[in-house]
């Protein structure tokens, strides 16, 4: 072989190496989550900036415990009963320990959630011993045989399952109380009749029952995530409404109302109140509205929250799409919230003139 044959021959693998660029890496699909703990009348000038600094410290660990699920590639599924567990954990929030009284003067929990990639879902209404109830919806989810379970059946089937049984005053707070004496007190006022549920009220003419009863119902807790396999999941959880009766039970624990996941929408948990967010199907509904519409998770979950206020109600929403766009959407004063997708700056809000989204 003459020279420039062979040098020819030595120099190829290196020619090979230029033409060909180095591969981009692939893009990283995105992941994240949301979470709420609650919407309602929170207004700057009600809250004193401790309870304010206490709220968002807590919501941002909650997140990032979700978060750093996520990050390490656990399921969307893990991530929302991670972040749920410390809200319901905590006593600033309507959910687990600190929730409202009913009626009796007891915490009386609810909960769901759903898996986007299965479309496989649990719920439990009604039970009063168990510390976590986002973690028995799922176990209702994955161990049973059915969708929902209530009051002292979801608590035999728990204790069949190991869970411990608290005493109800673990999950009591003097605020709570102090909520239960303001609702019956209000409940005695002249106009209890009148109240009005499925007319329009403007925020002026409002009876004092009423405005009480919208400036109770915000704690409740929920997230919404995605993972960086591409699956969604939803969880919602509640203690409902003070002063509730007669087993009330709320949207927060019936999958379509208060949680629904699909990997092929969106993944959503709402808060609010319970009779217009049941009524108004609104998880499922910003789901319908991107699967037959092909609507954005924002246009969506604006177009239900706006559907909910018609209606006469009042509360919000949380909802992730599968590309990791993300709605915190609400038509009452505010929300608690926050949000982590990946390469994204991190929200945390309270009040109605900060993000959502
Ligand atoms: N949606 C809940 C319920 O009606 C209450 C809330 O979100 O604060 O039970």
């Amino acid at each position: 072989m003459k020279l420039h044959h062979l040098s020819l021959l030595l120099a190829l693998p290196a020619l090979a190496c230029a033409a060909k660029a180095p591969n981009p890496p692939p893009p990283m699909p995105p992941f994240g989550l949301g979470i709420h703990g609650g919407a309602g009348v929170i207004l700057r000038n009600e809250m004193t900036p401790g309870l304010e600094a206490q709220y968002r410290a807590k919501l941002a660990e909650a997140l990032a415990a979700g978060y750093a699920v996520l990050d390490r590639g656990g399921p969307a599924l893990d991530a929302v009963t991670a972040a749920i567990n410390l809200l319901e954990d905590s006593p600033l929030f309507n959910a687990g320990k600190g929730a409202v009284l009913n009626a009796d003067g007891i915490c009386e929990l609810d909960a769901s959630i759903m898996n986007g990639r299965t479309l496989a879902a649990g719920a439990i209404a009604g039970v009063h011993h168990i510390k976590n109830p986002i973690n028995l919806a799922r176990d209702v989810m994955e161990k049973s045989a059915h969708v929902m379970l209530t009051g002292d059946g979801a608590e035999i089937f728990a204790q069949s399952l190991g869970y411990e049984m608290l005493p109800n005053e673990y999950f009591q707070t003097e605020f709570r109380r102090q909520q239960l004496e303001q609702a019956r007190a209000a409940e005695k006022k002249p106009g209890r009749k009148t109240a009005a549920l499925g007319r329009f009220l403007s925020s002026a003419d409002v009876s004092a029952l009423e405005h009480f009863v919208r400036e109770q119902k915000y704690g409740t807790v929920g997230c919404v995530a995605l993972d960086r396999q591409g699956n969604l999941a939803a969880g919602t959880s509640t203690g409902g409404m003070t002063n509730k009766k007669f087993g009330r039970v709320g949207d927060a624990p019936i999958i379509g109302a208060g949680t629904y996941a699909s990997n092929a929408t969106c993944a959503v948990s709402a808060t609010g109140w319970g009779e217009f967010f049941i009524r108004a199907s609104v998880a499922h509904d910003i789901s319908a509205q991107m699967e037959y519409l092909g609507r954005s998770v924002r246009e969506a979950a604006a177009t239900t929250i706006a559907k909910v206020g018609k209606l006469g109600g009042d509360g919000g929403v949380i909802a992730l799409d599968a590309k990791g766009n993300i709605a915190m959407e609400f038509n009452s004063p505010g929300m608690y919230r926050a949000a982590k997708i990946s390469g994204l700056p991190e929200t945390v809000a309270i009040y109605g003139d900060e993000a959502r989204h």
